[in-house]
């Protein structure tokens, strides 16, 4: 029984019933992908700061070009391209990139001549260098999901839509069944990847405390152009916030910065003082957006914990309870490492990548923190 139709949900589902696992059940509260995964923005990199980051990253990755051939997944390797506007920044870059190439991610450092080779249109004044994740890429998150979505039915997973998980029932620490908004449904096997909040609050209801709060994210996107960004994603990391302006595979351009909001807002508010602090720097940045029209904003979570890394695993000191949340905004890009090795601990009790094992939750009362300094808008 998986709580959860977003994406972390379905690639559980998928690598349960490919390896055989009959009588899979999805229990969403609202339609597919509901939650942050039709809010996303569809970028994937493995150019982060923390070890565990990048092995993952690097994983899943392989993992999602080998399901262009096996679920007819779209993507494009296009890279991501990270502005300093500070010299010492470049410097950092410098160091990050020796980390990341040691790891076998092959991230460069770029003059400021190179970035426009790049992008041309970028305002050089502004640029002191460059990182450039040639491996990094972008994807057409709402086909893929259909895709996935579609597949899994195909492989005899039984959805249930508009159904809420209210409660687990335990006994003798085993979790035997799921109370829901459609009555109580039981169970072998119970995991949790209902995002941020949604498994926070479900697993509360047996006595286990789950850091993960929801932090809103704006992004506002423009009516369609002819190509214009030529990367996956350009980030402008030395503005706080991370700001960065992506361009789908049908033409929107998309800005999008963290902007600090009380936490858990509702996904309905419409802050419209935010979209010229989102838009400003990139403008600044590439001046030519400044003619974009924007036609569109929306809200969505980022499940974010205190480390920004996702929690994995078994949930102690239940038998057969499992969770994978708290993605921190990158959680379509892990998504097919998620279900591997949440996949891995279900039916071997241990993930086949052992760094996973660091994601448990227990890190949190160990005070086994892991550091990630690349989180982008
Ligand atoms: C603006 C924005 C841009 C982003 N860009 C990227 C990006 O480029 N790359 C990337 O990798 N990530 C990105 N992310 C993050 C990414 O969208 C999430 O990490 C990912 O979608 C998490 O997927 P999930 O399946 O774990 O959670 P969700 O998609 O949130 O799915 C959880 C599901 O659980 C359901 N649920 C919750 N509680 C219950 C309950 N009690 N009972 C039943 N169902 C329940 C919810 O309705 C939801 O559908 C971005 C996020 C935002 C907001």
């Amino acid at each position: 029984m998986i709580v959860g139709g977003g994406i972390s949900g379905l690639f559980i589902t998928y690598e349960l019933a490919k390896r055989g696992v009959k009588d899979v059940t999805v229990i969403e509260q609202s339609y597919l992908g509901s939650g942050a995964s039709f809010r996303n923005v569809g970028c994937f990199r493995a150019s982060f700061t923390s070890e565990e980051h990048v092995v993952l990253m690097r994983k899943s990755i392989e993992l999602w070009l080998r399901y262009r051939e096996e679920l007819g997944i779209e993507l494009e390797q296009s890279g991501y391209l990270w502005i300093a506007r500070k010299h010492e920044t470049v410097e950092s870059f410098r160091k990050l990139s020796m980390f990341h190439n040691s790891l076998g991610v092959p991230t460069r450092v770029l003059s400021a001549d190179e970035v426009l080779e790049i992008q041309p249109g970028i305002n050089k004044n502004l640029v002191a260098g460059g990182l450039f994740d040639p491996v990094a890429g972008r994807m057409p998150i709402l086909k893929n999901i259909v895709k996935l979505y579609l597949r899994v039915k195909n492989l005899g997973v039984k959805f249930l839509f508009y159904t809420k998980a209210l409660r687990l029932k335990t006994s003798d620490y085993k979790v035997h069944a799921v109370e829901t908004s459609q009555g109580v449904i039981e169970g072998d096997v119970f995991i949790i990847a209902a995002g941020g909040r949604g498994s926070r609050e479900l697993l509360s209801t047996v006595g286990v405390k789950v850091p993960i709060i929801d932090e809103t994210r704006y992004a506002v996107i423009s009516e369609p152009y002819a190509r214009f960004i030529r990367t996956a994603i350009i980030i402008d990391w030395d503005t706080p916030g991370a700001p960065y302006v992506t361009q789908t595979d049908h033409g929107g351009i998309i800005f999008a910065r963290n902007i600090p909001e009380e936490p858990e807002a509702p996904i309905t508010s419409h802050k419209m003082d935010s979209l010229g602090l989102l838009v400003k720097p990139l403008i600044e940045l590439i001046p030519v957006l400044k003619h974009v029209n924007l036609v569109r904003s929306w809200i969505g979570y980022y499940d974010t914990t205190p480390d920004h890394h996702p929690i994995y695993g078994p949930v102690k000191p239940y038998e057969n309870l499992f969770i994978a949340a708290g993605f921190s905004g990158h959680g379509v890009m892990m998504a097919p490492i998620t279900g591997t090795v949440i996949a891995d601990w279900v039916l071997n009790g241990k993930p086949s990548i052992s760094i996973a094992e660091k994601l448990m939750l227990e890190r949190f009362e160990k005070g086994q923190l892991i550091k990630e300094l690349a989180v982008v808008g």
